[in-house]
């Protein structure tokens, strides 16, 4: 255990158990939702189900935040501010990890690592915040207003920062209701805005259950705008119940199924394999974009299986809270219940390999599940085509590159995927049929993908749409308004 031990044992802090509305805590209701330790299933605290009087107060105060002028603010003010909010970021690092850690059983270093991205995505949008001031199409971009955003638990700060990020710097105010799983560091992240300047009423964060807090926040109608990640079940939910009261714009980051193609050049290397774990499993396979399904030209079943043994030799199956684990538990009893159907499913429908990872000491009641590989299902059965979330990779072979392309594009799920190929025609034309939002194609064995700030890229199919990243990712909160002078 690291230096922090104290940290670790300390209890859930109380007062991010609540509402931060209007900067500052607030209760609203008496009503609670239990957070559920993933290590071990125990029972850690209890948070406040916010209900529609949370929803009501919160869009209030971010009514009044934007009419009293954080969207007129000098661009070089709003950004400062935002600099600010992402240093104070950076300095609890270490308390947003823990939060992470305990409510949803992200491994501590991997959390550390992925929050210490945070302040950068913060300060990539306020870079851009002066190109909203170009009028040369004759447009204003004028924001939003009130915008609405419902995140899901994988990764909380990540989830929380990527739509605060944008909504903030293009001007609008927020009110933002995070999972059940994870309220508390969308709490802490809303407190340290206010903390370092952001206006009262800017960052609202009203933790509760989706269907009477995020319902309600959909509804309201001084809600201008809803940002949701989450499923694609509860985003069509969204779209139903926003077009109640009113013509609400939507952007909708939702589930995935993205495949992963090793290209016949590159099935004898060696070093491509921990990628394609990686690829795979990082985060257990808690990741929107997470790359489960892996394409081989024929024949590769062998090379691929044996190279992913022994990439997983290299990870820890392990308590989240040590800082040698890898891969954590699922991050919920559900969502171990759903991973465990999908593997009696494989198990009864076609050969299954569980990787030898190596195992921590784990509590027997904590949600913890091995990697395994599904080998060649078919490719209309659920297992190819529904969202696992959870350590799952099947493994099918291709005749040809078009039949390669045909299978990774035949999901209704368009996010992303990657290509193995130094061969970087033979990968433009496979990426090029693929209806998905990103490509990575990596063409050196050892090469893995980085972070990605400035190029936009947009879901496509049932895994959603709206932009993210760079100026388009920014102008999607924001609304074009054409001024015309007659002289
Ligand atoms: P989920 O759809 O169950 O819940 C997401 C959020 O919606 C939660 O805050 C939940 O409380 C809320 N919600 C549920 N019902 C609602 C309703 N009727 N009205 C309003 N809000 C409601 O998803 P999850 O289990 O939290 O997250 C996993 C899913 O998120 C996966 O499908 C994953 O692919 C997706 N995801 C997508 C991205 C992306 O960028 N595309 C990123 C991360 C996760």
């Amino acid at each position: 255990m690291t230096a922090a031990a104290s940290v670790w044992e300390a209890p859930l802090p109380e007062a991010l158990r609540h509402a931060w509305v209007h900067g500052e805590t607030r209760a609203f209701s008496d009503r609670v939702l239990a957070s559920v330790d993933p290590s071990s299933g125990e029972t850690l605290g209890v948070f406040d189900d916010g209900g529609p009087a949370a929803v009501e107060a919160a869009v209030a105060s971010a009514r009044a935040a934007f009419r009293s002028g954080w969207g007129r603010m000098k661009g070089d003010d709003r950004a400062a501010l935002l600099l600010a909010w992402a240093q104070r970021v950076a300095d609890e690092i270490e308390q947003l990890a823990w939060l992470e850690t305990l409510e949803v059983g992200r491994p501590v270093g991997d959390a550390k690592a992925l929050i210490a991205q945070a302040p950068l995505l913060i300060g990539h949008y306020a870079s851009l915040i002066p190109g909203l001031e170009d009028r040369s199409d004759g447009a204003v971009r004028r924001p939003r207003g009130v915008v609405g955003a419902i995140t899901p638990w994988n990764f909380p700060t990540a989830n929380v920062v990527l739509r605060a990020a944008p909504i903030l710097a293009a001007g609008n105010t927020l009110v933002l209701k995070p999972s059940e799983l994870s309220p508390r560091s969308a709490v802490l992240l809303a407190r340290l805005a206010s903390e370092a300047g952001l206006p009262a009423g800017v960052f609202n964060v009203i933790p509760g259950a989706g269907r009477s807090t995020g319902a309600a926040l959909v509804a309201h109608p001084e809600v201008d705008m809803v940002a949701f990640t989450g499923s694609t079940e509860t985003g069509k939910a969204i779209i139903r119940a926003s077009v109640e009261q009113a013509l609400k714009p939507l952007t909708m980051e939702c589930g995935g199924k993205s495949p992963q193609l090793v290209l016949p050049d590159m099935i004898g290397e060696e070093q491509i394999w921990s990628g394609v774990f990686a690829a795979a499993f990082w985060n257990t396979g808690q990741w929107c974009a997470a790359r489960t399904r892996l394409l081989l030209p024929r024949g590769g079943t062998e090379a691929a299986i044996e190279g992913l043994r022994g990439a997983a030799a290299g990870w820890t199956v392990g308590d989240p809270r040590d800082p040698a684990t890898g891969l954590g538990p699922v991050a919920s009893r559900r969502q171990y219940e759903t991973v465990q159907a999908f593997r009696e499913l494989a198990r009864s429908t076609g050969e299954v390999i569980a990787l030898p990872c190596a195992f921590g000491e784990l509590n027997p009641a904590g949600f913890y599940v091995r990697p395994e590989l599904a080998l060649e299902p078919p490719q209309d059965g659920a297992l190819v085509q529904q969202e696992v979330f959870g350590p799952l990779l099947t493994i099918q072979e291709y005749a040809d590159l078009d039949e390669a392309v045909r299978l990774a594009d035949g999901s209704a799920y368009g996010l992303g995927a990657t290509i193995w190929s130094a061969d970087r025609e033979a990968a433009e034309i496979v990426a090029a049929g693929l209806d998905v939002g990103s490509v990575s194609v990596i063409t050196t064995p050892a090469a893995r993908p980085g972070l990605s700030l400035g190029a936009p890229f947009e879901p496509r199919k049932q895994s959603g749409f709206g932009v993210e990243g760079g100026p388009l990712g920014l102008a999607a909160f924001t609304a074009p308004q054409a001024i015309a002078y007659a002289d």
